[in-house]
């Protein structure tokens, strides 16, 4: 079963890397996406799937604050954690990592390689390395990462789990995951 021409290796990424509208206000680094990341796993035939943006989601656009860029990024992302951790965006935040892992779960079953998950360092949901809580960038998961990676580990699956940000020299953070290094 698919023995078709189609790679058979796969990379999950956070929804902003594909799609910079989707960021907070004030926090974009390019005008639509990761040039960069898109150009490097097209090119090893590694197929991109585009997790979902869950503050987009549970939160809009503008995540509930129409002066979001006003602030410094680690005051706005405390609140936005604070948000997020309420109880109807968690129920939400949940169901959203059930459908990433479900995806993942599809593509193990068949034998589909999925070389990682590329979260965004210091976010409150999506940051793998840092993540944003009491107005400062510290160690540890976003809330999003966090149920994936606990998810995963109940199903027995292991992937690597980088995060990135945008001064990041990208292309060698990801030829690092390539080799393993990571
Ligand atoms: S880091 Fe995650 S929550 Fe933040 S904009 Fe990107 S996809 Fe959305």
């Amino acid at each position: 079963m698919f023995d078709d021409i189609r790679s058979k290796r796969v990379v999950f990424v956070a929804h902003c890397f594909l799609n910079q509208n989707s960021i907070s206000d004030g926090t974009a680094v390019y005008p639509a996406a990761f040039r960069v990341m898109v150009d490097f796993f097209l090119n090893a035939d590694i197929g991109i799937v585009q997790m979902p943006c869950p503050e987009l989601y549970c939160l809009g656009i503008d995540r509930g604050n129409i002066h979001g860029a006003e602030s410094p990024v680690i005051v706005e992302n405390t609140r936005i954690r604070t948000e997020m951790k309420k109880d109807s965006s968690d129920i939400e935040l949940t169901r959203l990592a059930d459908y990433v892992v479900r995806q993942i779960l599809e593509y193990d079953k068949y034998g589909f390689e999925v070389v990682g998950i590329i979260g965004a360092n210091r976010s409150p949901n999506c940051g793998i390395d840092t993540t944003s809580d009491h107005n400062e960038e510290i160690s540890g998961m976003g809330l999003f990462m966090e149920k994936i990676s606990y998810q995963l580990s109940r199903e027995d699956i292991s992937i690597p789990m980088i995060g990135i940000k945008g001064k990041d020299n990208i292309q060698e953070k990801l030829q690092q995951l390539m080799d393993g290094e990571l």
